[in-house]
């Protein structure tokens, strides 16, 4: 039976109705609904800094049908989407039920919808395809959205309170789905104008003085402008310790402001928007499972551990997909996620191999799906790390973070991360991988390379592969052979964006104890939770879906009568 009652009620010194523990997606969307219906909302953020993981993120949403890429001309469906998650996520039980889906491709569009009337800007992504957009109900055009560059300025006092954004570290005020065209300014006019663009709006935001936000930092800071106009109030260094209980019921939270701890009584609900636990090394070592990982390699924000989660598991909460991650492959060239090489992958003349020297996935397809193969390959050869390897004409012909087509070796040979060999062999003797099985790997995989198929992994065959390769018309996009001395290793390491399993919720994010009944009062929402999309990550701006949709959709249960306290309140 669940327990409940393990923290007992104090004398309360503030209420709210609606209180939203962090301030990533899922919490501002959540904080917007509640507020926009009349509530009173608190918004609770550990670090100095708001937005989380989401702020430093591509910001992408992955939302089925919404009225944006109406707007743009492109169609969808519901019945699609739908079908989409049968034949990809499966059965992956109660995170990924039929009710939770429903509530996803119903909500989400509504979602998108009171966003843009409350002032948040976002377009459509077109040709950011679906990450399996060859499988059923799979969209070739992409059913993503971002924010549009927004002037963080207009935040006020606020707006060094963000967590700095993916564009920062570039320097540029550059879009998510005009990044993949960005490091290929060299290789097509279409890339070349897009690159344009992205640096004149650099220099002309400079010009204006203005802070130009991209990505998932104007995602934030727009949601966050627009809850403080609503009377949102947000606290920042102050961490959630624990729910107060009464009766069964959650009632509000136990908090840490200015040193003091203090009661807050929640009306209507808390909801733990919270993250995951991607930096919490022992639950990591726990529930890891067939994917062992210690959260070393993780790029999430650095309050992603897990402390909010364990306040339900205490009491009583249900939990699943705890060993799952959003994975993303890191080559161990610097920083994982701003490697020099991390768009590798997806390019032509590059492969990953296992200690073997043999393949073992479609090296194009997405960050999470290979992170998996990793793991799944490493129960029968070593994979964790695996290498990735490429020729010399890939290192002339693309461009790399913040380094030009052809520059950037020098210091990654020198520190030794990076493995240079005129042959092969040498090659597989510098990295420790089998040589015979390195040669007739490349030897296959040129073959291919030469007819412009992968007959063994498929790479190449979706819209999605294609869209993050070459765009360079007389090339294949993912495809080319390994043959230009010298030739380059680097081990690639399984790292994450996020832990995605967690507390188990239903269809209104209300979080279920082990007998799967609702706690009453208390929600949740993204990494914080099993997450909708299963095991598998449906397309660019999935995770960041999942969590704005079920804070959205935990808000308006809270502050609906369904979601009323059973005194009427
Ligand atoms: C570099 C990068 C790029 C990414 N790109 C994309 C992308 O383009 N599309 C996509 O879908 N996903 C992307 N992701 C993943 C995505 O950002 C996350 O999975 C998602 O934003 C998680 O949202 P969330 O609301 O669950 O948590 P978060 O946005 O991480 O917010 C959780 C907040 O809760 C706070 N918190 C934790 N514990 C407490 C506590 N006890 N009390 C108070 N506050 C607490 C944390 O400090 C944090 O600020 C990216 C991630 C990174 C790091």
């Amino acid at each position: 039976m669940a327990r409940r009652d393990s923290v007992s009620s104090r004398a309360e010194h503030d209420t709210f109705d609606f209180v939203v523990v962090g301030s990533g997606g899922g919490a501002l969307a959540a904080a917007l609904a509640a507020a926009d219906a009349g509530a009173t909302v608190l918004v609770l953020e550990k670090q100095p800094l708001i937005g989380g993981s989401t702020c430093m993120s591509g910001g992408m949403a992955w939302v089925p049908d919404n009225p944006v890429m109406r707007a743009a001309g492109v169609h969808d469906s519901y019945a699609d989407a739908m079908a989409h998650f049968e034949a990809v996520v499966g059965d992956v039980g109660p995170a990924s039920s039929y009710e939770r889906r429903h509530a996803f491709l119903t909500a989400g569009p509504e979602m998108v919808s009171f966003l843009e009337r409350l002032g948040v800007r976002l377009v459509y992504c077109p040709g950011y395809a679906d990450y399996y957009s060859n499988a059923k109900g799979g969209s070739d055009s992409g059913r993503g959205i971002e924010a549009v560059p927004f002037d963080g300025h207009a935040l006020g006092e606020w707006s060094d309170k963000l967590q700095p954004g993916l564009a920062k570290s570039l320097g540029m005020a550059v879009m998510t789905n005009e990044a993949r065209f960005l490091s290929h300014y060299n290789r097509s006019a279409r890339a070349f104008a897009v690159a344009a663009r992205v640096a004149t709006r650099t220099v002309a935001a400079r010009l204006r003085r203005q802070d130009l936000l991209t990505n998932g930092a104007s995602l934030i800071a727009q949601m966050l402008l627009a809850a403080l106009q609503r009377g949102v109030t947000v606290w920042t260094d102050a961490p959630l310790d624990d729910l107060l209980v009464d009766d069964g019921r959650v009632t509000g939270v136990r908090v840490t402001r200015a040193g003091s701890s203090m009661d807050i009584a929640a009306r209507r609900g808390v909801l733990l928007a919270a993250g995951g636990f991607a930096h919490n090394r022992d639950m990591r070592q726990e529930y890891g499972g067939d994917q062992p990982n210690q959260g070393k390699w993780s790029i999430s924000n650095p309050g992603d551990t897990g402390e909010a989660m364990q306040t339900a598991m205490r009491l009583g909460a249900k939990t699943d997909l705890m060993d799952e991650a959003w994975w993303l492959p890191s080559p161990r060239t610097g920083r994982f996620g701003q490697s020099t090489l991390d768009q590798a992958r997806q390019r032509p003349r590059t492969i990953y191999v296992d200690a073997a020297g043999k393949r073992f996935v479609n090296e194009s397809n997405s960050y999470m799906e290979v992170g998996k193969a990793m793991y799944a390959r490493n129960k029968t050869a070593q994979a964790v790390p695996c290498w990735l390897i490429f020729d010399d004409r890939y290192r002339k012909r693309y461009a790399h973070v913040r380094s030009h087509p052809g520059w950037f070796p020098r210091d990654l040979l020198k520190s030794g991360r990076l493995k240079q060999a005129w042959t092969l062999p040498d090659l597989a003797n510098l990295c420790g991988i089998d040589a015979p099985g390195l040669a007739e790997t490349v030897e296959r995989f040129n073959e291919f390379a030469a007819r412009g198929e992968d007959p063994d992994y498929g790479r190449g065959e979706s819209a999605y592969n294609r869209c993050l390769g070459d765009p360079n018309r007389n090339v294949h996009p993912c495809l080319g052979p390994i043959d230009e001395a010298p030739y380059y290793a680097v081990e690639v390491v399984p790292g994450d964006i996020g832990t995605c399993g967690g507390l188990v919720t239903d269809e209104h994010a209300r979080v279920v104890d082990q007998d799967d009944q609702p706690i009453e009062g208390l929600y949740a929402a993204g990494n914080i939770t099993a997450t909708v999309m299963g095991r598998h990550y449906l397309g660019p701006g999935a995770s960041i879906a999942n969590s704005m949709v079920f804070g959205y959709i935990a808000a308006r249960h809270a502050v609906s009568a369904t979601g009323r306290r059973p005194d009427g309140r």
